[in-house]
This record gives C-alpha cells, structure tokens and sequence, in this order.
C-alpha cells in the first residue's frame, strides 16, 4: 500500500446480532471524519442492501475472481459458503480522500486487521449483555432463516472468548449509552 495514505482506521467487530452495524452507522452520522470501508461479499443483497453501499455483492464467481487478483487486504469465509472481504483500493480511495477508515467485520477478520495496522488502528468488541439476549435480538431481526441463525449462534460462543484480544470492549447494553461511549473513544483516539 503507499505511503503518502498512511491514515488511522477504526475496527468493529461484534457476534451477529450485537448491534455493531447499528453503532457503525451512528458514529459515520456523527461527521467525525470516518467514511465507511465498503466490503465485498459472496451472498445475494437483502432487499434495503444497496450494491456499492452496503457491500459490493460479487457473487461467488466475482469474488474468487478477485482473491485471484490478490485485490484483498484479507477475506473470510465468514459462514459456510459466504465470502467477505476487505479491498484493498477501498482503503487507499478513503484514505486519499483524507477520511479516518470504519470496518464492520467480523472477528477474526478485526483482529487480522489489527495485526495489520497495529497503532494506525482501534479495534472495538461490541458485547451483547448476554448470550440469551444475543439470541433474542438475532431472531427479532428475522433477516435469517432458522437454520442460518442457529448457524451464527454456533459461532457467536467462539467469537466471545477473543474480546479480550481488541483494543476496547464496548458492552451493548443500553444502545443510546453504547453509542455515546464508542462516539467517545473513537474521538479521543482520532485526535491523538
Ligand atoms: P451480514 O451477512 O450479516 O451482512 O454479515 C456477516 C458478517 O460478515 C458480519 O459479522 C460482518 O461484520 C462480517 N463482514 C462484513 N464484511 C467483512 C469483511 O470485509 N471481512 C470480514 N472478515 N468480515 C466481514
């Protein structure tokens, strides 16, 4: 990656269902200097997703196209058969632009780009109050079918025992305290 956009990132990570993309888009309402870091993916858009917003949706074929190219900063297959990815032009193109970079990805995915960026980066745990009301919210969301939700619960368990590894855990509790705590910690740390 060049030098001359050698800029600061923000990283969340989360189970699904925590909330983080809910927090995500408050803090890129709250004009701090961040811009959303458009991931790829493999699945088909739900119907508010909005291609080149949300995610640019490559389709299976498109994105182990992209692998090929070596266009990723890092992927996961973050379910069975679902492909998520980093690019590695959508970093350049926010940074160029002056813009702090915010990630919503997942676990395993936060902490490699932690690796990557080191002190560039703030890496943010979003934790449900439990793992009961973690379960309660992915089902009240109801984008999933049964058996994909039981797929995420699954891996929720694994993806709590690495919070420890980020930089901040930020509890989930209350979502308007969460969204004031993260706008706090993501200020205090741009303007070091
Ligand atoms: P969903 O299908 O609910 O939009 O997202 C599934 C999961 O993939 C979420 O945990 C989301 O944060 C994660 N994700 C989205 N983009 C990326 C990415 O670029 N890299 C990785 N590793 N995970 C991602």
């Amino acid at each position: 990656m060049s030098t001359h956009v050698n800029g600061k990132c923000i990283i969340f990570s989360a189970p699904s269902g925590a909330g983080k993309t809910t927090i995500v888009h408050a803090l890129l309402a709250a004009q701090l200097g961040l811009e959303f870091s458009v991931s790829a993916c493999s699945r088909d858009p739900r119907p508010n997703e909005i291609n080149g917003k949300d995610y640019y949706f490559l389709g299976i074929e498109g994105f182990k196209e992209k692998i090929g190219e070596g266009a990723f900063l890092e992927w996961q297959e973050v379910y069975t058969d679902n492909f998520y990815g980093t690019l590695k032009a959508e970093i350049e193109r926010i940074w160029s632009a002056g813009h702090a970079v915010i990630f919503d990805v997942d676990v395993v995915g936060g902490l490699n780009l932690k690796r990557i960026f080191g002190d560039q980066a703030l890496a943010v745990f979003v934790q449900p109050p439990s793992e009961e009301e973690l379960e309660k919210r992915l089902r009240y969301r109801s984008t999933e079918t049964e058996d994909k939700i039981q797929q995420r619960l699954r891996k929720s368990g694994q993806e709590l025992s690495r919070a420890k590894e980020f930089d901040f855990i930020l509890v989930n509790e209350d979502l308007q305290v969460a969204i004031e705590q993260a706008k706090n910690v993501v200020t205090s740390f741009l303007g070091r």
